[in-house]
């Protein structure tokens, strides 16, 4: 049994109460993790504040070097791919999440941090800024990007390693120092990050780590002593984070919910968009941000697409191909959303309940939905679950229309064999991120984050980056005249 300890200041300190860590899968206990109190919080920032100076005083070439040793460390941990290392395993167990699912995620995280620790000194570099040369010849103008200080990382469980990182390896880069909250169903896979530092090398203090329920990530979105928040989660925990960080004028950044759609046209690969529309549906159970959520197909081809998505959706097999949902709260809530859809009409085609062979743990059978529209949760609502609800559309603008009609605006995919179509459906939707004839694909050098109630700022690419910066301008005139034009005395 794993015993996680709180990560202050460089060392491993108990905690007073603590909760369990289970494996969703069986139901059964892997570890404890402590709940941290308001105290420990304090502690932390604490330690975070003192370890600034020194981290800000690095040559960020300096700070870049031990990101590049964290990658190593990390490489090291990844092992060979398809290989189930202790890490890789570690977020199997905890999270739920399929082993080559896991392999993926920690691939993943490895190239991030790569890409910030080569990429940062360049972003930041001090430059000069072009200013009009006949209207101020003396003057000069620098551009600087400054760390903002302690940085608050609040994060979920469904990428319980990649997605901190993302968020760490530009903080850090930057000249921040952190105090990271994982979530209370991923507290194990967040301490390793710890121990990935600490053996890269990381000062005492710059990375601290209170595990703990919502609580305790209340108490680090209150507490003094805290310069930016970095939150990625649901769109209601997002509001009360944002809330609290408005009432301190302070820096907050919300990597919140999705609820993308797929829109396939009539000139789409039907056999690339079916095994696109499966992977994205249902890849980790469908706790994905950016997981396919609702299916719109031309009406054209909406059978003979349906007919090939039942049938690739029928081979998939549980605990190989499809994970357990993260908790039972998760399990129950895809219930419900399913359970409303049938209600309201809708047809199931696939899937739709829990599957009879598994007596524990919190497993889903992959569903697939028709006869469904906007009246119903499983539209509207961010299911988070290996559900795809599909609808039948009849020309451009109403697949435009479903798509935009949505509070969320995350991700979307658009499946043509036609780019320049491709390309005018992009313009028309309103979401952060567009992929075509692909889906859910993030990129260390391409910007990720949402628009309406999908969140406010960026995570990844130089955006990424500088998201953990704020900007400084300094104006030097180096010219003789003892005044200004505009100075006084004013001509009369
Ligand atoms: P939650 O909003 O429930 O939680 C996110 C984090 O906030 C967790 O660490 C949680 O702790 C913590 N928390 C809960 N309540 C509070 C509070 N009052 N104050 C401060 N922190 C709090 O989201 P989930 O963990 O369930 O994650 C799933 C959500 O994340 C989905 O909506 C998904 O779309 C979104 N997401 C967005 C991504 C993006 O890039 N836009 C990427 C990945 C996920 P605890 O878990 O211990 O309760």
């Amino acid at each position: 049994m794993i015993q996680g300890k709180f990560l202050i200041n460089g060392d491993w300190v108990e905690g007073s109460s603590r909760f369990e860590s289970i494996n969703p899968a069986t139901e059964q206990t892997i570890g404890w993790a402590y709940e941290g109190t308001q105290e420990e919080i304090r502690t932390a920032i604490s330690a975070a504040r003192v370890a600034l100076p020194g981290w800000q005083a690095l040559a960020i070439e300096d700070r870049a070097a031990i990101l590049k040793r964290a990658v190593d460390v990390t490489n090291s941990r990844y092992g060979e791919p398809g290989q189930s290392t202790p890490l890789k395993t570690l977020i199997h167990q905890e999270m739920g999440k399929m082993l080559p699912e896991a392999d993926v995620e920690v691939l993943e995280a490895s190239d991030m941090l790569a890409f910030f620790a080569a990429r940062g000194p360049q972003v930041l570099a001090e430059s000069t800024l072009q200013l009009d040369q006949e209207l101020w010849p003396t003057k000069e103008s620098l551009l600087r990007f400054e760390p903002l200080g302690v940085v608050a990382l609040i994060k979920p469980w469904n990428y319980p390693f990649e997605l901190p990182i993302w968020s760490l390896g530009a903080a850090l880069v930057a000249g921040n120092t952190v105090v990271f909250k994982p979530s209370e169903i991923t507290p194990l896979v967040g301490l390793e990050i710890g121990t990935i530092f600490l053996e890269a090398g990381l000062p005492p203090g710059v990375l601290n780590i209170v595990t703990g329920s919502g609580t305790t990530g209340s108490y680090l979105v209150q507490a003094d002593g805290v310069d930016m928040i970095s939150f990625t989660g649901g769109v209601q925990t997002g509001v009360k984070v944002a809330s609290e960080c408005a009432k301190r004028i302070r820096r907050v950044s919300l990597e919140l919910g999705g609820k993308d759609p797929a829109i396939v046209l009539e000139d789409a690969d039907l056999e690339l968009a079916a095994n696109g529309l499966v992977w994205g549906g249902f890849g980790n159970a469908g706790q994905v941000c950016t997981a396919v959520e609702r299916a719109y197909i031309h009406e054209s081809v909406a059978d003979r697409f349906v007919d090939l998505v039942v049938s690739k959706t029928e081979s998939l097999r549980l605990g190989v191909d499809i994970a357990p949902l993260a908790s039972r709260w998760h399990l129950e809530k895809v219930e419900r959303h399913v359970a409303d859809a049938v209600a309201k009409g809708a047809t199931v085609l696939a899937g739709g309940k829990r599957p009879e062979e598994f007596a524990t743990g919190f497993w889903y059978s992959p569903t697939v939905l028709i006869d469904v529209d906007h009246s119903m949760d499983i539209m509207t609502e961010e299911t988070f679950g290996p559900v795809l609800p599909i609808v039948r559309y009849k020309d451009w603008l109403e697949a435009v229309e479903l798509a935009n009609g949505s509070c969320y605006g995350l991700g979307a995919s658009v499946w043509t064999s036609d780019p320049v179509r491709g390309k005018r459906m992009a313009d028309e939707l309103e979401a952060g991120m567009i992929w075509i004839n692909d889906v859910n694909l993030p990129y260390p050098q391409c910007p990720w984050g949402g628009v309406k109630c999908s969140g406010i700022g960026m995570e990844l690419s130089d955006f990424g980056i500088l998201n953990f910066t704020r900007v400084k301008h300094i104006n030097l005139d180096s010219g003789n005249d003892t005044t200004r034009e505009w100075w006084y005395p004013y001509k009369s």
